[in-house]
């Protein structure tokens, strides 16, 4: 079995501070004991960590042992992910770039958020491309995602990780918590649906194609045969909560509509009323409604199975 986040810092903690596993283990639930519960094993981890004497400031951490709330973060990763760069002006009216990008070892994931201009020239210059490993020294974390200041460091390394982990984290969240930017796993009611609407993708880029005639053209490919894609809109509640969403092809059909029976999908969208779910998908701003969206990237029916193996698993 791989070895949870909880147990990796537990063995480090173990290992600096010389004390045995178990030990640390105990303090680590007496700490919880005492705090009634109200903080979670990682959260009570890094107090006893602190009170030992540990400093986890510039110790080289994989992915999954880095935590929210964390100073002096160095990681190595492989870049699997590089964004576009984007500008924004700052208060003072000046213009300001942010990169983002994805590191991932073979424990995890993260998304990587550059601020410095001499961070963003290494992307500018084709220094840092998809593929190339990197060491981040000094930066923090913010929520889960790790920043860079001018304070922080970028070295290139000669070396190659195989084996990355690049499957997405899914966070497991409640609608009322979202954050804008987040990939979450929710459990949710269909609460509203609307039509399905068809649009026309190229079979070799993916992108919108523009119908001129009896035509499809792309952008870059010119007239294409283009591919005939769904969507559908929905309202999700689990409770705590409602966000719109929208579900695309595949999870559409996942949903249990038939997509090419076109005349009957006004029936089957309204069945959907009431239906739960197991939601996945990362959440963006709607600037025009200026409220948040989930693009759901996969869809699960709730297992009953699943879901109390999830919460023993949570129980221990
Ligand atoms: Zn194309």
């Amino acid at each position: 079995m791989p070895m949870t986040n909880y147990e990796r810092i537990v063995e480090k903690i173990s290992k600096l501070s010389n004390t045995e596993k178990s030990e640390v283990e105990r303090l680590i639930e007496a700490k919880r004991a005492r705090l009634s519960g109200l903080i979670s094993k990682e959260g009570a981890a890094q107090i006893v960590a602190a009170e030992l004497g540990i400093n986890f400031d510039n110790q080289k951490l994989k992915i999954e042992e880095l935590l929210p709330g964390m100073k002096k973060v160095n990681v190595i990763g492989k870049i699997i992910n590089l964004y576009p760069i984007r500008t924004f002006k700052t208060k003072k009216g000046d213009e300001g770039k942010v990169a983002n990008l994805v590191i991932a070892d073979e424990t995890s994931n993260i998304k990587i958020v550059l601020w410095d201009t001499k961070d963003i020239s290494l992307i500018e210059s084709g220094e840092l491309t998809e593929g190339k490993t990197i060491e981040i020294i000094n930066g923090s974390m913010r929520d889960n995602e790790v920043h860079l200041s001018s304070f922080s460091e970028i070295k290139l390394l000669e070396i190659d990780i195989e084996n990355v982990k690049t499957e997405k984290n899914f966070k497991i969240e409640k609608i009322e918590k979202i954050k804008k930017g987040e990939s979450v796993k929710i459990r949710a009611f269909i609460t509203q649906s609307f039509d399905v609407k068809f649009f026309y993708v190229c079979p070799n880029c993916g992108k919108k194609v523009i119908k001129e005639g009896n035509f499809f053209i792309c952008n870059e490919h010119g007239n294409v045969p283009a591919e005939r894609r769904a969507l559908i809109s929905l309202v999700l509640d689990d409770g705590t909560g409602a966000i719109r969403a929208v579900a695309f092809q595949e999870n559409v059909e996942k949903l249990g509509l038939n997509i090419e029976n076109e005349s009957n999908l006004i029936n089957q969208r309204q069945e959907l009323l009431g239906k739960e779910f197991i939601f996945y998908g990362s959440i963006k701003e709607n600037k025009l409604f200026n409220n948040l969206e989930m693009n759901i990237e996969s869809i699960e029916e709730v297992n009953l199975d699943n879901l109390i193996l999830e919460l023993e698993k949570n129980e221990n």
